[in-house]
Parts: C-alpha cells; structure tokens; sequence
C-alpha cells in the first residue's frame, strides 16, 4: 500500500525531511495510482488532507483563513461558494492570523486598564520580561540555543545591529560579499554600512551572481567566489532563502568558506524562518535575523528575530547598545557603566513591545505543538505536490519553475516564471477573481508558497486548478475573454 494512505505519522515526515524529500513526488504519486485517480483530482487531495491532518503539523484550525467573499478581487460569479476559504498561497509575505491572538493582546490590554503601570510587573505575564515568553519557542523554530536568541526591533534594524558587530572593516579586508539579486532593504543595509566605515560601496560590494542562463547560484560557486576573494572578505550575507527565486541556500558549507578566509557569515532567514528546520546554532553562523509576520504569523509589522552564535558572547564585540543590553541586576540602576548581559541579550536596545510579542507568542504557541522536522517533511509532500501539478501545465502555456527542482535547495514556496509580463500579469489577476491569494513580483514572477503549518493538499489543488482556467483565460481564449468582461 502506499505510504501515504497507510501509517503515516510524526516520524514518517520527519524521516521524509531528513532524507531531503528525495521520496516525495513518488509517495504521491503512489498514492494518486492506489486511489485510481489522477493526482490532481480533488478527491487525491482531500484523501491525503485526511490523512495528514490527524498529525500535529495540521494546524489549519488555529487560523483564520480569509473567505472568498472577503478578498477585494474576488468575482463570486466564479466561486462555488462564497463563504468558503479562499486558497491563501501568501504566508510567505504575511501569514495568517492565529486564533490566540486577539485574545492574547485583550489580556494585556486589560493589564494595561486595570493595573496601569503595575503591568510591568503583576499580571500572568509581567511586561519588563515578556520576551522570555518567546525566546525559547523562537530558538527551537530556528535550531538556537536560547542564550543565542533575542526578539527585538525589525528585520531591517537587526541586520544593521548585526553588521555593527560583525563588519568591521580593516585595511583590505573590507569586503561585502551578498546575492545579486537580495531584496532590496538588505542591499540598503550593505551600502549604507559601507559609507558609515568611510569606505566607497562601489569598491567593496561584492555581489554574485548566478551562470549565464542559470537562474540561482550553484555552491561550489559561491565558495569558489569566497576563496578568490580570499582575505579580502570581511562579511558575507546572504539571504538564507532568496526571496525571488525561492533558492535555499546551503548554510553550513558557505558558512565555513567564509569563516575559512578569516570572514564572518551572516544570515538573513526571513524566508527560511518558520519554513524550514533551521539548524543556525549546529551550523555554525555567526549571526542571523528574521522577521516574523511572514512564515511566523505574529501579524503586520511583527517583531524580528536575532541570533549571535555563543562563541561570540562575553567577548566585548562592538555594539550598538541600550539600557535593555546592561545586565538585569544593575539594568534599574540607571548608572552610566556599561556591563552587558553575557549572551545575545547584550544586542537588546529598547524594552520589549509587548503587544507585538504577545502576537508572536500566539503563532509559536502553535509552532510548539509539532517540531520544524515534522513540518518540513510536511512541506517537502505539499511543494512537491505544487511541483507536479505546474508541471502538468507547464509545457503548453511557456511556463516554467525557477525555485531549484531538488526538494534540499528549495522550502514552501515555488516561483513560476512566465514567458511574458503581460501572461504573467493577466494570469494573476485570473487567480485573484477566482479568491486566490498568490503574489506577483516583476516583471513575469508568481510566488506560490503553501505555508506547511496551515496549507493543505486541496488548497494546492484548487490553486493548479484556477492556475490552468486563469493561463487559458489570458492567453485569450474567445470564450473565456468574453464571459471576463
Ligand atoms: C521581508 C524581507 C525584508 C523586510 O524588512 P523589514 O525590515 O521587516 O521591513 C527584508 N529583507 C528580506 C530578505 C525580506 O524577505
């Protein structure tokens, strides 16, 4: 019998994730031809949502899925049913909103009516220490120990703390080394880091890029390009997960190249966090941020995430400090000597935000429930599920798949690429009136990234679905123009 419909539980997705998903697309496969049904039939889907959704890494019912009504684009002439959920592909740009949540920002609204000031320090959940509410869930979500972990500020302000203490600039070895193609707040960061040290961005960014042809950027490339630049390298940062192509990088060889040349790796894991088992501490990065409103659902503007590796704590590293970073016992004391929390907490400026990390408390109290390694087998089976229904549309429409084919190099999201902006643009718009919830990045991009914590194998099938009426529709099919317009 296929795996699939017979025994699967928690160990079976992990065992599934650290083979690297190498089995995915035949477990499906599989199953489809025991069902003697095609796989992208609705009944195949809702077989295998049955199956999976007994496991604790089925957390759909701890969210709030938008309905199809709701969404502003949605023509309901097109929806079975209006009420329905929509088919919500977009965790990676903002993740749902856990059902805790609005609860869990009221208790402390209330704290703050009725006991004022004393909220810090009464209440379930006293407010001068609420991070410590959240940073052993975030540690485990990103593969850290807790010592290595703050949550503070937002992903952009982390990066900068993070190049305060691990760009520093010294005669040649000055050097950036990033993806071409980063997004573009990270690039800012780089050069504008650059012309704090004095230094002429033009002369020390060092950007890669893929092969002529090639759409990601190969290792033995990326390690090759740091030995070359050799003791010139002052700090690589890389996109753990690249935001466009949906590429996952390979950390640990990259980071020890780096570290080899006498370099620092950073890493910005705002795609990766919540999307895949990270393992920042066991691979040894130096240091790491993340946001938490994409794949970690704290909501809008969430606040980040930051990781310094512990063989860098107690040693005085140059930082940017606040009264937060002076150790708790003399915190209060307000005295002008500065003595630093011995771990990542010495990186900490401000007081906590305290709804905002209430909010993310809500989302990883869901994340506690399964492990990253049940989660990411569970990703590997829905994205190569994605995987093969594009593919059956692919070759008549010019479409293809830029995230790497290979379930190891890649997390939830698939990017398909279109052969022209204006397909790519009216497809998009197709997939909007039939309520689902992709995104379009310019100028021929569509990221599809079925979250593994709340996307199940029938939103992934409603998706090839509206894909293959929405790529007919624009490429002009009278009939369906016609009842368009
Ligand atoms: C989402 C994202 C950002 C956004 O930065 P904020 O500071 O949270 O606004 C930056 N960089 C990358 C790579 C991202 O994916």
């Amino acid at each position: 019998m296929a795996a699939l419909l017979g025994a699967v539980d928690s160990a079976w997705l992990s065992q599934l994730a650290a083979e690297g998903g190498a089995s995915a697309a035949s477990e499906l496969r599989s199953a489809a031809s025991a069902l003697q049904q095609s796989l992208n039939s609705p009944e195949v889907a809702s077989v295998l949502d049955a199956r999976l959704s007994l496991l604790p890494s089925s957390q759909r019912n701890a969210f709030c899925v938008p309905s199809n009504k709701a969404l502003p684009q949605t023509d309901t002439s097109l929806q079975a049913s209006p009420d329905a959920d929509c088919v919500y592909l977009v965790g990676n740009s903002l993740g749902l909103q856990p059902r805790r949540t609005r609860e869990l920002i009221s208790e402390e609204l209330d704290n703050w009516a009725n006991l004022g000031v004393n909220g810090h320090f009464c209440g379930k959940r006293p407010w001068l220490p609420i991070d410590e509410n959240v940073i052993s869930k975030s540690a485990a979500v990103v593969g850290a120990l807790p010592s290595e972990v703050a949550v503070m500020n937002s992903l952009t302000v982390n990066l900068h703390l993070l190049l305060v203490s691990f760009y520093r600039p010294q005669g040649k070895r000055n050097r950036i080394m990033y993806e071409a193609a980063a997004f573009g707040s990270d690039f800012f960061a780089f050069e504008s880091q650059a012309r704090v040290h004095g230094l002429d961005p033009k002369e020390v960014l060092l950007p890669l890029k893929p092969r002529e042809g090639e759409e990601t950027l190969r290792t033995e490339d990326v390690v090759a390009a740091i030995e070359a630049a050799g003791d010139t390298l002052c700090t690589l940062c890389f996109g753990t997960i690249q935001y466009y192509t949906g590429q996952l990088f390979d950390v640990a060889p990259i980071t020890a190249a780096a570290q080899k040349v006498g370099g620092k790796a950073l890493w910005d894991c705002a795609h990766a966090a919540g999307n895949i088992d990270l393992k920042l501490h066991d691979w040894g990065v130096d240091g790491a941020c993340w946001c938490s409103y994409k794949y970690l659902n704290s909501g809008p503007g969430g606040i980040g995430g930051f990781f310094v590796h512990e063989r860098h704590h107690g040693k005085d590293l140059p930082l940017l400090a606040g009264w937060w970073g002076q150790k708790q016992a003399s915190r209060f004391d307000m005295g002008h000597e500065w003595q630093p929390e011995a771990d990542a907490s010495a990186w900490r400026l401000s007081n906590p935000p305290v709804l905002q990390t209430v909010a993310l408390m809500a989302s990883l109290e869901v994340f506690a429930r399964t492990s990253m390694s049940e989660l990411r087998g569970r990703s590997m089976l829905l994205t190569a599920y994605l995987e093969l229904l594009v593919l059956e549309l692919a070759g008549e429409g010019g479409l293809s798949v830029i995230t790497p084919s290979d379930p190891k190099s890649r997390g939830c999201q698939l990017s398909l690429k279109f052969p022209s902006e204006r397909l790519c643009l009216e497809t998009f718009e197709g997939l909007e009136r039939r309520g689902v919830v992709v995104d379009h990045r310019k100028p021929n991009v569509i990221r599809v990234a079925p979250a593994p914590l709340y996307n199940n194998f029938s939103d992934v099938q409603r998706f090839a679905k509206a894909l293959a009426e929405s790529m007919q529709e624009a490429k002009g099919e009278p009939a369906a123009k016609k009842a368009k317009s």
